[in-house]
This record gives structure tokens, C-alpha cells and sequence, in this order.
């Protein structure tokens, strides 16, 4: 990695080539009339265009070590017994492979709320002054799933354990990007978030997409990853502007596992 001081897992939504996101867009445009969604659901046709470029690569993996404590041993069969009995209606199982059997997550603390720092202005073209906001909206409606892990903002960037900053566009069409720290045990204990203004082509994210490319952001924050549901925020292509159902109820069940390996083959396979 370029930047050599962030101890962190890179996750990048890296765009799809132009005729690609013609084909896709018109594509989606008829299904869309098909299903009749309810249209306060869909990002308006201007912000899925230039979503529409962003897809995902694999993130670059990188580990730091922290005091927090060790979690107990992993019970796998009673995990693999607790996670089939409650995987429905969830995509832990699109999670748990992306992560190769691994849970990331914070450390359950309700009454010690993650501290987040928002960039509060940018003299970046085409930085409106309520993004902000719409991040804030973005952050408040993960912490509306009941999580063990909450947020709270602050203006000190440094002390923060969370930072946002905003960039132009990505040389790589990506949308957004975190980059998550976790220990040895596999908690999640920060992150840096970039947000984008425009997609590669130069399209402005307008603010519904901004919040929705946080609504993203912030699943990888909390230890989610991709799932072909693309009712989901956590599709590499999200369209949808709110949390889905299947997003707080695989949130919901990851922080119900241990962090670091949950399955045994997980454990035969990278254990020397
Ligand atoms: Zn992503």
C-alpha cells in the first residue's frame, strides 16, 4: 500500500467500465419498472448512473496489535449449530466467506460510544455543506439496529477513533473506501472512511448518494462485507438508500459471534 501508516483493511468500490455501466443502468432501469418498488427506497436515476460505476475489489489485509482482551475459545460446533439455526433472513454466510471464516467486529461497549469525526467543510468542487449531515443520518441509522456498538461524533480529529474525510473522485471509480483496523483477535478498533464527489466520469454524488455510500461504509465499519443481495447497502453496487431488513439481521447475528475464526475448517486450513 501507498499509504504505509494506516494499519487497516482496504476496502475499495472500484468502478466498471463505461459500457458496462450503460448496460447495467438500463438493465436495472427496466427491472425496476418491473417491480414497481416503492420509489423513496431507489436512489434517483442521476445518483444510480454514477453508482453504477462502483464495484469491489478485495481489500488488503493489514493487522495491529491492541490490549484488548482475548475472546473464550471458539465452540465450533456449537457455532456452526448457532449459526445455522440463525442465519435466515441474514447473508453471514456471503460474510464469513469473503472474510474465509472469520468474524471482524468491535468489542461490545453500549455505554462507551464509538467516537466519530466527520471533515466538516471541504473546498473540494462540489462539496455541498449538508453532507455532513447526510453522514451523520448514515451513522445514526446503523446505530438504530440496536448494536452492542454505538457512535457519537466529535470535533477532536485526533482523539477520534473514526475519521471521514472527503476526496474528489478515485483514480479507480470507487465510491467510498474504509480502511478498518483489527487486532489479533479480530476486533475492529478504528478506521479511516473516504467518501467521494464524483464518480470517475466526473458525475457529482448528490446527497441521497452520499448517504448511501456511508450506509456502505459503515457495514464495513462494523465488520460487514459484500452479499449478492442487491437489496442490501452491503451490495457492491448499492441502490438502495435505506438499511435492508438482511442488513440489520446479519449486523444483528455477527455481533452475537465471537471475533476471529468461527468455523473449524477455517482453523485446519491457516493454522500452522
Ligand atoms: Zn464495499
Amino acid at each position: 500500500m501507498k499509504d504505509a501508516r494506516k494499519t487497516a483493511v482496504l476496502f475499495m468500490c472500484i468502478g466498471i467500465f463505461a459500457a458496462m455501466t450503460s448496460v447495467v443502468t438500463g438493465v436495472f432501469a427496466i427491472r425496476r419498472h418491473r417491480r414497481q418498488p416503492p420509489p423513496t427506497t431507489l436512489l434517483s436515476a442521476d445518483s444510480v448512473a454514477a453508482l453504477d460505476e462502483a464495484a469491489t475489489s478485495e481489500g488488503l489485509e493489514r493487522m495491529r496489535r491492541s490490549s484488548l482482551p482475548a475472546p473464550p475459545a471458539p465452540n465450533f460446533a456449537a457455532l456452526a449449530r448457532f449459526i445455522a439455526d440463525q442465519s435466515e433472513g441474514t447473508y453471514i454466510d456471503d460474510v464469513l466467506r469473503d472474510r474465509n471464516g472469520h468474524v471482524a467486529r468491535w468489542i461490545a461497549r453500549p455505554d462507551n460510544p464509538v467516537q466519530v469525526w466527520i471533515q466538516p467543510a471541504s473546498t473540494l468542487s462540489d462539496w455541498m455543506p449538508e453532507y455532513p449531515r447526510q453522514i451523520r443520518d448514515a451513522f445514526r441509522a446503523w446505530d438504530a439496529a440496536g448494536l452492542p456498538v454505538r457512535f457519537t461524533f466529535t470535533d477532536d480529529s485526533v482523539g477520534a477513533e473514526v475519521k471521514l474525510r472527503w476526496v474528489d473522485h478515485f483514480k479507480d471509480a470507487a465510491a467510498g473506501r474504509t480502511y478498518w483496523s483489527r487486532d489479533q483477535h479480530w476486533w475492529i478498533f478504528g478506521a479511516d472512511i473516504e467518501v467521494a464527489l464524483h464518480a470517475t466520469s466526473g458525475a457529482r454524488y448528490d446527497a441521497l448518494a452520499v448517504r448511501t455510500i456511508a450506509l456502505h461504509e459503515i457495514g464495513h465499519l462494523l465488520g460487514l462485507d459484500h452479499t449478492r443481495d442487491e437489496t442490501s447497502v452491503m451490495f457492491p453496487r448499492v441502490r438502495v438508500t435505506r438499511l435492508a431488513p438482511a442488513d440489520l439481521a446479519t449486523a444483528v447475528l455477527l455481533y452475537q459471534l465471537p471475533p476471529g475464526a468461527v468455523t473449524a475448517d477455517t482453523v485446519t486450513k491457516h493454522s500452522p
